[in-house]
């Protein structure tokens, strides 16, 4: 049967590819977005779909409309975007998810948090598993986004506990893919980018801070797997790629894989910037029978494609 889903930050990265998987899959999509950091750009090709709707608004104001699902994405998701109206992230982590969960409330509709490997913190357990509660600077520059989204875990285990709303969270781990924002600074785009145009590459720290990289499709798999999963799987589940990397050799290995004349610098690191993440995958794998399957090297190269062909269009 055909559903009526709500994808909230539908205009973003993750969220043009889930509104585009959901149609293929034969949905009716509702996507709402501020395009704050998102762009009619990422939805272009779906607005010819008469299953598709675009719908511009922001969140962190009520919103009436019917529906079976919602998949709530929406929120500036990198340090240099969610830091320029930290209050405003905090709004849209709380205030949007508490008028997303009344939405639900109100409907029945089933719903699903995209939190973030970011409740962690910097983390003192490594590889990080769910059960593990984090460390994290609640007064420090990322407090907006990590607090913000710990603050709408909880409102939607108690929108769960209160009113025994059908609720799913899963933690995302860092994802890259074609259209990231090649302005929002994440550290895939930057040094493809930086990489395809020969400027120098800008590592902070001394590289040797680690992240684990999931490409956009098997992330977008785990993401749809946890909304179907039974009723009783509430979450939260890690969704994320367990290979990790240091900073240094994402580097080197995106400078060869462009055969770029680049060279490495050196910037400061930045403040609470967590020294290594890696997700603990097992629950994901157990419940969900979920797990990454395309190689750094495979996404790497579909990646760089993509940003390739917006250098050729001079849209970079
Ligand atoms: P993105 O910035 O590309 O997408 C976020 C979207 O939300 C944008 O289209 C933006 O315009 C929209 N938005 C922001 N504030 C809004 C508001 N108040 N009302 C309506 N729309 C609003 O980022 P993304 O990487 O696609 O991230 C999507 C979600 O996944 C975010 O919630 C993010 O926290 C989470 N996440 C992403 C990653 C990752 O590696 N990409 C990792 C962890 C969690
Ligand atoms: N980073 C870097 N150079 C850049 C951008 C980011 O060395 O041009 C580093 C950043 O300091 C962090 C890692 O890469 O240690 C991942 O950064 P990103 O913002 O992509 O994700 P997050 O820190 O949120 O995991």
């Amino acid at each position: 049967m055909r559903k009526k889903i709500l994808v909230t930050g539908g205009a973003g990265f993750l969220g043009s590819h889930l509104c585009e998987r959901l149609l293929k899959e034969g949905n009716k999509v509702l996507c709402v977005d501020n395009l704050f950091t998102g762009s009619k750009d990422n939805i272009m090709h779906l607005f010819t779909n008469k299953n598709f709707e675009f719908m511009e608004h922001d969140i962190s104001y009520p919103l009436y409309v019917d529906v079976d699902e919602i998949y709530n994405l929406a929120c500036p998701a990198s340090p240099i975007y969610y830091q320029i109206d930290p209050i405003k992230t905090i709004k849209t982590s709380v205030i949007g998810s508490m008028n997303m969960l009344e939405l639900g409330k109100s409907l029945g509709s089933k719903m699903l948090q995209a939190s973030t490997s970011e409740v962690y913190g910097d983390p003192e357990i490594h590889p990080q598993p769910e059960d593990y509660r984090g460390c994290v600077n609640p007064i420090g520059p990322r407090a907006c986004y990590d607090e913000g989204k710990r603050c709408a875990e909880t409102l939607f285990f108690d929108y769960y506990r209160q009113y025994n709303l059908k609720i799913k969270i899963i933690r995302i781990f860092n994802t890259y893919g074609p259209r990231m924002n090649p302005k929002d600074g994440r550290v895939v785009s930057n040094f493809i980018v930086q990489a395809l145009k020969g400027e120098d590459i800008t590592v902070y720290g001394d590289g040797s801070q680690t992240r684990s990289f999931c490409y956009v499709d098997d992330l977008i798999d785990g993401i749809i797997s946890m909304m179907n999963s039974d009723d009783n799987i509430l979450g939260p589940v890690n969704l994320g790629n367990p290979e990790e990397y240091t900073i240094l050799e994402l580097a080197n290995k995106i400078v060869q894989m462009t055969k770029s004349k680049s060279s490495i610098i050196y910037k400061p690191l930045p403040k609470d910037d967590p020294l290594m993440r890696q997700p603990q995958i097992e629950l994901a794998k157990r419940i969900l029978n979920w797990e990454p399957k395309i190689k750094l090297d495979e996404g790497l190269k579909k990646t760089i494609g993509y940003f390739n062909d917006l250098l050729k269009e001079s849209q970079l």
